[in-house]
């Protein structure tokens, strides 16, 4: 048993939970779909996309996964419901799949930064999840043995450094902050310095929540990071855009509409615990360049898990 699972990071009764109502909801209509039925003929494939779109998994990726089956048909005639699943799972998993290059969040639990600290800025709108994330990330990083360091760059809403502090202290790592209205960019350099002076592996910078319209706020976000690239050249070395599963296809949007704007290098999908939507996960991953690295799946602090493709469709497509 690797350290993950050990920890219960990874764990399949957990990600299996938390995919709960999502999987109800497909395999539900997934049974309605292949009902009566023994060859993959033009009405599945037709039922089975609108399964898809209907668990938000995307029209894009829908039709991509549709063409993949389409042409597997071909020699897979005959289906059972199994048959079907196994058949998903297998094209969907395919499609998901992605060569990795640099190191990004979700090895750093397996593996030292090759720089350090190695910094993380995290980013999104209001309410996705950021603040609650970095407390999780926090735990994960500090049981893989890295010392981590917090960042309150939130400094716009009153209760956002004390929330941050509250999550620092469950976790058990140090937070650098300037209390409310303090220069955000300040905060992350002051957090960067920190974690440059004691060595530590790993800096995690929390923002406030902003819309990635709002020009102000998006220019900001270029000042946090320039600063910080000040102090330790080549920081952040991560950008990480946190989206609420939730929300579906404004996620997607969402996650597009950061991504052009901001130099968004990985995402972090909350929520997943409270919603029949989890299907946009594969639309994110698939359609997007950007790669997802964790998922939320409740609100407690092992609740943050590595985004493993493999075991999401599994679970998923149960
Ligand atoms: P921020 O504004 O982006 O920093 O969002 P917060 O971290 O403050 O989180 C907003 C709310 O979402 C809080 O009530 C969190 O407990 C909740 N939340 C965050 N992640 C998850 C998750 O994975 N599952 C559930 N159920 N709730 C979450
Ligand atoms: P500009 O002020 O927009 O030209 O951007 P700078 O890159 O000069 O600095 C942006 C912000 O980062 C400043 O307003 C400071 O709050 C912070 N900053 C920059 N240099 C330092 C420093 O040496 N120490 C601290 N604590 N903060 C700094
Ligand atoms: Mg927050």
């Amino acid at each position: 048993m690797g350290f993950l699972e050990k920890l219960g990071f990874k764990k399949k009764e957990r990600l299996e939970d938390g995919v709960k109502k999502s999987r109800e909801g497909i395999m539900s209509k997934l049974a309605r779909v292949v009902a009566g039925k023994t060859t993959i003929d033009a009405q599945v494939l037709d039922d089975l996309e609108e399964v898809l779109i209907t668990s938000d998994v995307g029209v894009k990726t829908t039709l991509d996964i549709i063409d993949r089956i389409e042409a597997r048909a071909k020699t897979d005639k005959y289906v059972t419901q199994e048959e079907l699943q196994s058949i998903l799972r297998e094209e969907i998993q395919f499609l998901l799949e992605r060569d990795q290059k640099q190191l990004v969040s979700s090895d750093l639990l397996e593996k030292k930064p090759t720089e350090r600290p190695h910094v993380i800025m995290i980013v999104g709108v209001n309410g996705v999840g950021k603040t609650t994330s970095i407390g999780k990330l926090a735990h994960l990083y500090k049981a893989a043995g890295h010392e981590v360091i917090l960042g309150a760059a939130d400094t716009f809403r009153a209760a956002a450094v004390n929330q941050l502090k509250i999550w620092a202290e469950r976790a058990g790592v140090d937070i650098i902050q300037q209390g409310q209205h303090a220069d955000p960019a300040a905060v992350a350099y002051d957090t960067v310095a920190a974690a440059k002076s004691r060595n530590a592996d790993i800096a995690l910078i929390d923002t406030a929540g902003r819309l990635h319209n709002k020009k102000a706020l998006m220019d900001e976000l270029s000042k946090i990071k320039r600063v910080m690239s000040k102090v330790v050249p080549g920081a952040p070395h991560e950008v990480v855009l946190v989206l609420d599963a939730s929300t579906g296809q404004n996620a997607m949007q969402q996650a597009k509409a950061f991504t052009e704007a901001v130099d968004i290098t990985g995402l972090i999908l909350t929520k997943l615990d409270g919603t029949a939507k989890g299907g946009i996960v594969l639309g994110i991953s698939h359609e997007l360049e950007v790669p997802v690295h964790f998922i939320g799946v409740g609100e407690k602090i092992e609740d943050l898990q590595v985004f493993d493709r493999k075991a999401f469709v599994d679970a998923l497509f149960g």
